[in-house]
């Protein structure tokens, strides 16, 4: 009997240390003008039953820093986020005030007012429900890895803290809201962004890489799964809610010279089966183990601007794992 409860203690610690969060990212509503961002409001209801029926608890953002502190546990959770505050988004919110789902909202305030945009007005509002979060998606929403590509990091990291400087104050000055989340533009990010966006009193950050959140990845670094277009449908959404996040360390390379060659590598602790190498240039690529480490067989260059790696394994259970990371081009600077 005392066998029993201690396997029982054994199994429940080993469920609740296995937890992750799935964020989920949507952009525009029943718009049939921008099929590849736009997510059906019938979808969005498909979707919000799944997480019922699957018993996925529904976050507030401060459950969800609870989280990431490691002050709560949480088997399976779900953060609910929309990114450029389209006018569309009134449908959402429509379903997610009938339903009394918590939603973060983020916002480049350059464009708030333009046609196809949420107004201020409307944004004061909505920021007056207990439901909506309204968070930080800069001001101009520029490419950042673009601006990396061409400017280099210095210039970039410099324009990124004016630009997230301007964004938070647009806020003050239109609703006497000071933002403490932040969504990158694009999902684009580097390394430094995030000692940045922590000095200005963000307490966490989204990039748009894909799979669910676990509190040993950068809290300045957390990855959605967008459920737009195809991906709103049930195969995608059963598959991105039933993968883990791959806890991984030395992922290499994160940030490259423009026209350095490379080889990709990453350490995992984990009992693993059938790796796979993914680059977004490439598509899947050969790969080898040695010890705990994966390596990519070949040397690569950078083809394009915008590219992500992943890394997929699965566990002693056949379960996915996963871990993407975006790789930034960098101008290199003599
Ligand atoms: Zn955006």
């Amino acid at each position: 009997m005392k066998k029993n409860l201690l396997i029982f203690a054994i199994v429940l610690i080993s469920l609740i240390s296995f937890s992750e969060v799935y964020v989920i990212l949507y952009h525009r509503f029943n718009d049939d003008r921008y099929p590849s961002t736009s997510t059906s409001t019938e979808d969005i209801e498909m979707h919000l039953n799944y997480f019922k029926d699957n018993n996925y608890k529904m976050l507030t953002p401060e459950e969800f820093q609870d989280y990431i502190d490691k002050k709560t546990d949480i088997e399976k959770g779900v953060l609910i986020t929309i990114d450029d505050g389209y006018k569309t988004t009134k449908y959402a919110y429509d379903l997610f005030k009938k339903y009394n789902i918590p939603f973060m909202l983020f916002i480049n305030t350059d464009n708030v007012g333009y046609p196809d945009y949420l107004t201020w007005e409307q944004l004061s509002q909505m920021n007056k429900d207990d439901i909506v979060t309204l968070g930080s998606h800069s001001a101009k929403h520029d490419n950042f890895v673009y601006m990396l590509k061409t400017k280099g990091k210095e210039f970039t990291l410099k324009f990124f803290e004016d630009d997230l400087k301007k964004s938070i104050k647009t806020f003050q000055d239109n609703i006497k809201f000071t933002p403490k989340h932040y969504a990158y533009p694009y999902g684009y990010y580097t390394t430094g962004m995030d000692k940045i966006l922590e000095e200005n009193g963000i307490s966490y950050a989204f990039s748009m890489d894909y799979g669910p959140f676990i509190p040993e990845y950068s809290k300045y670094y957390i990855p959605r799964e967008p459920l737009t277009e195809d991906w709103a449908y049930k195969p995608h959404l059963n598959y991105v809610m039933n993968r883990k996040a791959l806890k991984v360390k030395d992922i290499y390379p994160e940030e490259i010279p423009i026209d350095e060659e490379f080889k990709i590598s990453a350490s995992v602790d984990l009992n693993f089966h059938n790796p796979i190498l993914y680059i977004s240039q490439e598509g899947i690529i050969p790969n080898y183990v040695k010890d705990d480490n994966i390596y990519s067989k070949d040397s690569y260059k950078i083809k394009k601007d915008n590219n992500k790696i992943a890394l997929f394994l699965r566990d002693e259970n056949n379960i996915e794992h996963v871990k993407y990371w975006l790789l930034r081009p960098i101008k290199e600077l003599n």
